[in-house]
């Protein structure tokens, strides 16, 4: 039987057979992928933490019948700030959902590998606010999936769009400066939807809402989440709008977003 190792982050373990688990995992070379863990019922806890979701450990494994068989494990980080806060478990696993859902099956994975390990490391470490990362890690996402904004001046007059701050145009990808909305919604009201049938969806921003939307579509790579939004209502405008661009443009909500809602919404609820 042949060996082979990497490494990779665990986005799911399921439940496989009765004594087996079933383990989705994320590499860089290899993209999404899944590998069973044999006898899994039967290790300790710290023999399984290796095999955790959202842990990131080196494997190694052999193949049988189609299939890619844990042989061995090496944990490389645990993220372990996550596990000891329910509310950032349950992020974590939106964020995971997400990776699932912009990676490939057997492709090199590309940033959104790196892009959630970043994401989890920072909700480990705790020093930047848990709905910042999510707002950054959703931005970013859409961006290096193939929805890439412009938002480098207004869709409409192609002026700058200043101090009086601007709206994300989510379907046009795009920001439409404060004068141009005006003028739009005097003629007449936005409709939801278009005469096309197409959707209009608007979020308003602050003009350091939509600095910092610019600033994590088009920064390097490890610098995406070096920035500060100092004011509220940029913090509550930029993580709506990031929210709202990634699922418009995903098509699709998630699960594992609402639990995360709910638990925001009623921490005193939910306990470890
Ligand atoms: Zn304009």
């Amino acid at each position: 039987m042949q060996s082979s190792g990497l490494d990779a982050l665990v986005l799911r373990a399921d439940v496989w057979g009765e004594n087996d688990v079933l383990l989705t995992l994320l590499s860089a070379e290899e993209g999404r992928f899944c590998a069973i863990l044999k006898g899994a019922h039967k290790l300790n806890r710290f023999e399984r933490a290796p095999t955790e979701p959202f842990t990131w450990t080196s494997f190694d494994f052999y193949r049988k019948n189609d299939m890619r068989w844990v042989r061995g494990v090496t944990m490389k980080e645990a993220f372990a700030g996550i596990r000891l806060d329910m509310e950032k478990l349950f992020l974590a696993a939106y964020l995971a959902d997400v990776a699932y859902e912009l990676s490939g099956e057997h492709e090199p994975a590309g940033e959104i590998l790196p892009l959630t390990l970043n994401a989890l490391h920072l909700l480990s470490e705790g020093k930047t606010e848990s709905r910042i990362v999510k707002a950054v890690f959703e931005m970013r996402a859409a961006a290096v999936s193939g929805y890439l904004p412009d938002l480098s001046a207004c869709l409409s007059c192609g002026k700058p769009t200043g101090a009086d701050g601007a709206c994300l145009d989510v379907m046009n990808g795009g920001l439409i400066c404060s004068a141009c909305l005006h003028k739009k919604t005097a003629n007449a009201p936005l409709p939801e939807i278009g005469e096309l049938g197409e959707r209009h969806v608007l979020c308003p921003l602050t003009a350091g809402a939509a600095a910092a939307l610019s600033y994590v579509v088009n920064a390097e790579p490890k610098r995406v989440f070096a920035f500060q939004l100092t004011d509220e209502p940029s913090r509550d405008t930029f993580c709506r709008a990031a929210e709202a661009y990634l699922l418009h443009h995903l098509e699709r909500g998630f699960l594992t977003l609402e639990n995360y809602k709910r638990i925001v919404a009623s921490p005193q609820k939910y306990t470890l």
